[in-house]
C-alpha cells in the first residue's frame, strides 16, 4: 500500500493548485494527486469553447507539463476514483481495490453536472460537457 504524507483526491484544477502551492511553501513531503480521469490535470473552460471548436490542442490546457509533476516529485496516479475513505485508519480506498494511506486528506472532486429535469432533458442531443471524454463524445458536430 502507498503511503501519502498528503493525499489530494481530485486531479482537477483545486487538486493540482493545491499540490502546486504546497511545494511553493516549502513542503517537502510526499504528496500524491489521485484523480479518476486518465489525463494530466487540466483547465475544463475550454473542453466547452477552442478545444470543442477544435481551436486548442489537449496539450494546451495541461496545468502543468508532465514534467513538471516529476520534477515537484508529485505522485501522479491517474484513472483512480476513491470509493471509501476510513478516517480512523488513514487510509482511502479505490473502487479497483487499491489502498493508500495518508497523513493529511484534502477532498478535492469537484462537482458533477445537474441534468436538466423539465420535461425533454433526457433527450437525444442534450449534452453534459464536464471532461475532455464527454467534449469529444459530441464535438462530431463539427
Ligand atoms: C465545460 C466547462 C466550461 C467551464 N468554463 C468556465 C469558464 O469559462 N470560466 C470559469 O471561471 N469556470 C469555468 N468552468 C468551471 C471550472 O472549470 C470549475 O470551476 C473548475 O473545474 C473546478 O475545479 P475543481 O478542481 O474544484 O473541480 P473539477 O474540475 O470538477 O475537478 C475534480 C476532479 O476530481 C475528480 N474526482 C471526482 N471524484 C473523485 C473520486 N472519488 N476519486 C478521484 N477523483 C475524483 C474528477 O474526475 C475531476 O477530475 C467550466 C467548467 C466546465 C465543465
Amino acid at each position: 500500500m502507498s503511503h501519502f504524507d498528503i493525499a489530494i483526491v481530485g486531479a482537477g484544477h483545486a487538486g493540482a493548485q493545491a499540490a502546486i502551492q504546497l511545494r511553493q511553501l516549502g513542503f517537502a513531503g510526499s504528496i500524491g494527486l489521485i484523480g479518476a480521469e486518465p489525463e494530466l490535470p487540466y483547465e475544463r473552460p475550454p473542453l466547452s469553447k477552442e478545444y470543442l471548436a477544435g481551436e486548442k490542442p489537449f496539450e494546451r490546457m495541461l496545468i502543468r507539463p508532465a514534467a513538471f509533476w516529476a520534477d515537484r516529485a508529485v505522485t501522479l496516479v491517474p484513472g483512480t476514483r476513491i470509493a471509501a475513505v476510513d478516517a480512523g485508519a488513514k487510509r482511502i480506498a479505490a473502487e479497483d481495490g487499491a489502498e493508500f494511506g495518508y497523513g493529511t486528506l484534502i477532498w478535492a472532486a469537484g462537482g458533477i453536472p445537474r441534468r436538466l429535469s423539465c420535461v425533454g432533458g433526457d433527450l437525444a442531443g442534450v449534452h453534459v460537457v464536464r471532461c475532455k471524454a464527454s467534449s469529444l463524445r459530441w464535438s462530431g458536430w463539427r
